[in-house]
């Protein structure tokens, strides 16, 4: 008789590469508290999705943990990345920060970069060069505006001494705030179109009664001048 095969998740020594990715003074900078990490081997073979970290709901999970491929931080074709390591561990953390439904958009992608520039540099590289389009790619065309949108807000975040947790919370409310002034956009170009258009109007209604006013004129001296020329004949 076969029984079903039973799994469970148990703690394990932090990997040494993960440990040496992942510092206390990392989380220092970051000013967050560690999220704890599950190693898998992701699911191999024809039509198997790829990923290297997820960032499962935290409904389904056990402690709020984030996965991370095992082969990140094991030696196999070639030594674990610290910079790498740190960078797939920041991305799956900026989604744990972010309320559930704010995919690889413009307030996701602040998280990310906050985390990244509150890393630093690691390996000679500077953390938030590895954000990548992907980060924002749910914004389709609207990617560079996002980008702007939240370098700004990022800049601003970082180097205060705001928790991780609190930064979400600000560039969720100010991620509303954007979205919203974003959807009155095409009122507001409606209107400078109208105002540029009524503007227009009132300099051609202008130069039109200018023109009137010149023949006017023109007539005017016209007469005046014949008048004077038939008093002088006179
Ligand atoms: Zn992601």
């Amino acid at each position: 008789m076969t029984s079903v095969r039973a799994l469970r998740m148990v703690e394990v020594e932090t990997p040494p590469a993960f440990s040496e990715a992942t510092p206390p003074e990392l989380f220092e900078r970051l000013r967050l508290v560690p999220v704890p990490v599950l190693f898998q081997r992701p699911p191999q073979g024809r039509g198997a999705s790829r990923w290297i970290g997820v960032c499962p709901h935290a409904r389904y999970t056990e402690i709020g943990e984030v996965v991370l491929d095992a082969r990140l931080v094991e030696t196999a074709l070639w030594e674990p990345r610290a910079d790498l390591i740190q960078a797939v561990y920041l991305h799956e953390v900026a989604h744990r920060l972010m309320p559930e439904g704010y995919g690889h958009g413009a307030a996701f992608g602040a998280m990310s970069l906050v985390l990244h520039l509150r890393a630093g540099k690691t390996n000679d590289f500077l953390m938030w060069h590895r954000i990548t389009v992907y980060d924002f790619c749910d914004e389709g065309e609207n990617v560079p505006r996002a980008f702007a949108w939240a370098w700004k807000i990022s800049l601003e975040l970082a180097p205060t001494e705001r928790t991780a947790e609190e930064c979400a919370a600000l560039i969720v409310a100010e991620h509303t705030k954007w979205c919203t002034w974003l959807a009155g956009e095409e009122e507001r170009q409606q209107a400078r179109h109208e105002a540029a258009r009524a503007t227009t109007q009132a300099i051609e209604d202008r130069i039109k009664r200018l023109k009137e006013s010149r023949w006017l004129w023109a007539l005017g001296s016209l007469i005046l001048g014949a008048g004077g020329a038939i008093r002088l004949l006179l």
